[in-house]
């Protein structure tokens, strides 16, 4: 090979990988592009569209360490300026009353309390937050700038064992009663517990049950054990929720997430399953890798006397996963839950329930707080959703389960 022929394939080489380059980089920006064209789409959808979230944990959060909500926060996963950018028109605000005050103080006190403190929020900045009790209020009052706060009830001890307290709470705003938490409690098992205290529902947990579909409370089956939650839906009139939880498909063996034939039954009886974003509930491999962590990061906050919210032991979390190289789920995972749901039951049947304020360091790259609602929408629109199934996806199921279970009530008293 002459010093000519070797330079000039030398440069032939050169020429084919730049040229490779260049295919590649345009290849790249094309699909950047897309997605860009996407985002933007997601955008105009979440802004145009309504948007409601059926599970944030807001009043514990707050009333656990206040921040101005109605200005761009650090520490919080929800806040006005945020909340605007993500298009959200609703939040329900879960009254979440931890398993500890059972038979142990006034649960209903401090559920109590909760309300009045996120009905605070609103009369401290009525231009940005307006409490909501009703799906025509619903209707009429998203989109004008405010968030509107919807009150949940997560976990029923404030109910104390009398059912005539489902009608207190529900003439106090509350729409829905997540009727177990992380341990079996006075109505119900829990996912989370072994112990099968009731296998299912307790005596009262049915009657509660019978009282809410009369007053028009839609019954919550998140965190339930899974007989719970067949018993639920044979007992209840009328179709059921779960607040935030995701497809246990995709993370097998982990019982607070639903499996296919849970789902298939929720939606059989009219409900709809509202997608966790919790990075654990969404990728099985997230889950096993923090459950290795757990030990080391309790160890850490024991010694530290933090609690897992705590803005000290949320930032070691974040630190530690750095350190040991442990992922978050994206707002792709978030979309694919919700397509299985679509896949195994319709469209009719999925919606949105983050968990944001609840989650600590597992939310997914690109849904860190709640201006990440268009992210998700991206990621259904690139496997095909039009607007029409994404309004529904985004709170209109929500709201059809909801009147569903305001007419039963009506049904059940005439
Ligand atoms: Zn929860």
């Amino acid at each position: 090979m002459t010093r000519a022929s070797s330079s000039f394939s030398s440069m032939s080489r050169a020429l084919a990988v730049a040229g490779a380059a260049l295919v590649l980089a345009s290849c790249s920006s094309v699909e950047q592009t897309a997605q860009d064209r996407r985002m933007d789409r997601a955008r105009w959808l979440a802004d145009s569209l309504l948007v409601l979230d059926a599970h944030l944990d807001i009043p514990y959060r707050l009333t656990n360490r206040m921040e101005d909500i109605s200005v761009r926060c650090r520490t919080t996963d929800f806040d006005y300026v945020r909340a605007m950018e993500g298009g959200l028109d609703v939040a329900v605000c879960a009254v979440y009353t931890p398993q500890r005050f059972e038979g142990n103080g006034s649960p209903k006190q401090f559920a109590l309390q909760q309300i009045g403190f996120t009905e605070g929020l609103a009369t401290l900045w009525p231009d940005k937050f307006r409490m909501m009790s009703t799906t025509s209020g619903i209707r009429a009052g998203a989109g004008k700038g405010h968030v509107l706060f919807v009150l949940g009830m997560e976990n029923g001890i404030p109910l104390e064992g009398d059912t005539a307290n489902v009608r207190l709470f529900f003439d106090r705003g509350v729409r829905y009663i997540t009727l177990v938490h992380t341990r079996a409690n006075t109505l119900a098992d829990a996912s989370f517990d072994t112990t099968h205290r009731w296998n299912g529902l307790s005596p009262f947990g049915l009657d509660a049950i019978d009282a809410m579909n009369r007053v028009g409370m839609m019954v919550d089956v998140s965190h339930m054990s899974d007989s719970a939650f067949y018993q639920a839906v044979r007992r209840s009139r009328a179709p059921v929720i779960a607040s935030h939880s995701a497809c246990r498909a995709f993370t097998p063996g982990f019982e607070r997430n639903m499996d296919d034939a849970m789902i298939r039954t929720l939606a059989a009886a009219g409900g709809v399953v509202q997608i966790n974003f919790g990075s654990m509930f969404l990728v099985d491999s997230l889950r096993t890798l923090m459950a290795a962590a757990g030990p080391a990061i309790n160890a850490y906050l024991r010694e530290h006397n933090l609690r897992s919210l705590d803005e000290e032991a949320v930032a070691y979390t974040r630190r530690y996963r750095a350190e040991h190289g442990i992922p978050y789920a994206t707002a792709q995972d978030v979309a694919r839950h919700i397509d299985h749901v679509v896949r195994l039951a319709g469209i009719e049947h999925v919606g949105l329930g983050s968990d944001f304020e609840g989650l600590g360091d597992d939310l997914p790259v690109g849904v860190k707080d709640v201006a990440g609602y268009p992210a998700i929408i991206a990621e259904l629109l690139a496997l095909g959703y039009d607007e029409r199934d994404i309004a529904k996806v985004c709170g209109g199921n929500f709201l059809r389960v909801w009147d569903a279970v305001t007419q039963v009530a009506r049904g059940l008293s005439h």
